[in-house]
């Protein structure tokens, strides 16, 4: 499947589009020369296009025999390479005789793609008329029956009553801030809040206190403490809505009542951007005793900089990965 002659050869190619002040064709091509395929991260894969000295006319090994020619906007005849090959399946263009272009998608917004297709309703539009005195003519019965094709595949599916969608967990994004660096969404409140932000704060900042509370308790001669209904265990700060549900309101966690599927997630912290971050990151995955941001770098009772914490793993790191002996 070759891609017809575009850019200075076909100016006026349907491909060709106008961007940024440049016009270039909008399937970038021709490709460079591969010698590999090369998978990019969230990206479309750079395909093996091998360069072959029988097709190029520069070449002394040149063959007309093997040579693909096409027509430039002129009516002269122009080669084409492994470059101007557009990616395709043998089976699926013999067997549909047709133009299908098949690539390799390993990127996992593809899966959110897929699923806003499947779930985004079908096309419709809804049109409201206004008369010459400005009044709404609103018929509640038609907006009510909307004009829709079922083809039989999906009429089946809906008739055996099989399920459309399955979600299993539920997931609670985790806060991850350095000290008093926790992420205020609403800027408007920030005013009205100031005074009693020592009580509101992150998540991570609550699963501190709650910590602390279990510390307290485990430390008190009188077994009373608020937390006294509480399993009194210490979790991993990812593992807490598994048992916990976080109250935003009140900026606690609090026991759950029924158990629902639900995990914790930390968002990803670049290592390059934010090194204490991602090493502050790492240290909660192994903790789960900590009280505070001086606590979780405490180790038999010496506090720690996070620097210092940071050099400490890397060498741990390094010794298991690069220069442990086999
Ligand atoms: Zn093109």
């Amino acid at each position: 499947m070759i891609h017809n002659p575009c850019g200075d050869l076909n100016p006026n190619a349907t491909c060709m589009v106008h961007k940024n002040g440049t016009t270039k064709c909008r399937f970038n091509f021709p490709k460079s020369y591969q010698e590999v395929t090369s998978l990019v991260d969230d990206g479309k894969p750079n395909y093996r296009r091998r360069y072959n000295p029988q097709l190029d006319p520069h070449s002394p090994q040149f063959s007309h025999e093997h040579a693909v020619y096409r027509k430039d906007i002129n009516g002269h005849r122009i080669t084409r390479d492994n470059r101007h090959v557009a990616p395709y399946n043998a089976y699926l263009l013999k067997k549909f005789n047709c133009h299908i272009n098949v690539e390799y998608v390993g990127s996992i917004l593809a899966v959110k793609y897929l699923y806003k297709y499947i779930y985004k309703g079908h096309d419709c539009a809804s049109i409201k008329v206004i008369e010459e005195q400005r009044t709404l003519i609103y018929n509640e019965a038609n907006t009510y029956i909307e004009g829709r094709c079922v083809t039989p595949p999906e009429a089946c599916w809906r008739l055996f009553a099989f399920e459309i969608q399955k979600k299993s967990h539920s997931v609670q994004r985790m806060d991850i801030h350095l000290p008093g660096q926790y992420r205020i969404v609403n800027l408007d409140q920030i005013h009205e809040d100031l005074a009693d932000i020592g009580q509101r704060g992150s998540t991570l900042e609550a699963y501190f206190k709650h910590n602390a509370e279990i510390k307290r308790h485990n430390q008190s001669s009188v077994k009373q403490s608020v937390i006294s209904n509480v399993s009194r265990e210490y979790n991993f700060y990812w593992r807490m809505p598994e048992n916990f549900k976080w109250v935003g309101r009140s900026s606690k966690w609090e026991p759950r009542v029924r158990r629902l599927r639900v995990i914790g997630r930390i968002h990803n912290v670049n290592f390059v951007a934010q090194p204490e971050l991602y090493h502050l990151r790492l240290l909660l995955f192994h903790v789960k005793d900590a009280t505070s941001f001086e606590d979780l770098r405490t180790v038999t009772d010496i506090q720690y900089q996070i620097s210092v914490i940071q050099s400490i793993i890397q060498s741990i790191i390094q010794y298991q990965y690069i220069n442990k002996p086999a």
